[in-house]
């Protein structure tokens, strides 16, 4: 039985995990998707410029380096597992039931804390819900971040008009594409540094406008029907790769039924992100509490206090004391 087991391996899991180690406990990191989190599945490609001690580092790479850390250290880690249940037993320890992505093998895992960590929770990209897009394949439509080689040189029409949409946008300039971008409010709502970036950039931007159809010729995407706000007709914007970053929507129906308090998409947490049950602990974008911010730095932090948390909850020390890691 491991003392603790963390459920989602990003920056928040993987820090938890790492802070585990510190306190020499034995430690299980289980991701539904690939270690990493969202730096690995959503933005590889992307410099972050908010990790202390960087002025810039290619996300997957920032990934690797917490990766690293976390199982030089002896965090054990599985990858395409995804806990579908757990519960907590009367003795207070635990027994989740995870299903591999691959194999469809099934397992029981038990621990004596938990630590949840699951990001947005299962989350699916928002579709744009017009005819044609569900049969569009990997290299003419990504719900992603657009990566670099597959861009390149391409006609590309980026939907959404925040932080995900400009860097999309600023990626596929730089990687040689020309660009539009097509927003359905009436401004740009990324931060301002990546408003100052399209600009500089000069990427074409058509705002108050949704997309009403796809043009396909001969089953290739080719271009993208338009309508603007107070614009009588409709207009076709060139595009043979689309790329669409309208956001996510969130389902925490299984966190619901293992018993946890949700609210809204977020699980609630005291100072110490400690959830409604006993052992059970929270960090990272799933968490809300004044305050909270959905950050790479704020998960990692949180990760370091649910870890110590969950260290108190299991060996029940008299003293809790930081100082013991300094050594
Ligand atoms: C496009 C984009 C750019 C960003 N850029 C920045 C930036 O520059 N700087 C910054 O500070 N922040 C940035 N962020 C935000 C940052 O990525 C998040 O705040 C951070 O990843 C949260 O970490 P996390 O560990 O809580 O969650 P995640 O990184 O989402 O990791 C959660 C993990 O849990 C797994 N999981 C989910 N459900 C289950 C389950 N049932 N069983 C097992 N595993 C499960 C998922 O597969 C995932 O790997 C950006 C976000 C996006 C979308």
């Amino acid at each position: 039985m491991h003392e603790v087991l963390i459920i989602g391996g990003g920056p928040a899991g993987l820090t938890a995990g790492m802070y585990c180690r510190m306190r020499k406990m034995s430690v299980l990191i289980v991701d539904a998707g690939r270690i990493g989190g969202q730096l690995v599945s959503l933005y590889g490609d992307k410099p972050v410029h908010d990790w202390p001690g960087y002025h810039h580092v290619i996300a997957s790479e920032l990934a690797d380096t917490l990766i690293e850390h976390a199982r030089e250290l002896g965090a054990e880690t599985l990858d395409q597992t995804k806990v579908l249940d757990l519960l907590r037993r009367d003795d207070g320890t635990f027994a989740l039931h995870t299903l591999h992505a691959v194999t469809r093998e099934s397992r029981t895992i038990e621990a004596q804390s938990v630590i949840i960590a699951i990001g947005g929770g299962a989350f699916e990209p928002r579709k744009l819900k017009v005819a044609g897009e569900d049969a569009l394949e990997e290299d003419q439509l990504t719900y992603r971040l657009a990566e670099k080689t597959k861009v390149a040189g391409k006609t590309v029409v980026v939907i959404g008009g925040g932080d995900s949409g400009l860097e999309s946008a600023q990626a596929a300039v730089q990687a040689g594409a020309s660009v539009t971008i097509v927003q359905v409010l009436e401004r740009l709502t990324g931060m301002e540094t990546n408003i100052d970036e399209v600009d500089i950039l000069k990427i074409p931007r058509m705002l108050n406008t949704r997309v009403k159809e796809l043009v396909l010729e001969q089953g290739r995407l080719a271009g993208v029907l338009v309508q603007t706000k107070g614009v009588e007709a409709p207009v076709t914007v060139p595009c043979d790769y689309l790329v669409v970053n309208i956001g996510a929507s969130v389902n925490l129906d299984a966190v619901k039924r293992w018993g946890i308090a949700v609210e809204g998409n977020v699980i609630p947490v005291d100072n110490h992100m400690k959830t409604n049950i006993d052992g059970v602990f929270a960090c990272g974008d799933i968490v809300t509490y004044e305050g909270k911010y959905k950050l790479l730095l704020t998960a990692s932090k949180e990760g370091a206090v649910a870890a110590n948390s969950a260290y108190v909850y299991v060996r029940k020390p008299s003293r809790v004391t930081m100082g013991d890691l300094y050594t």
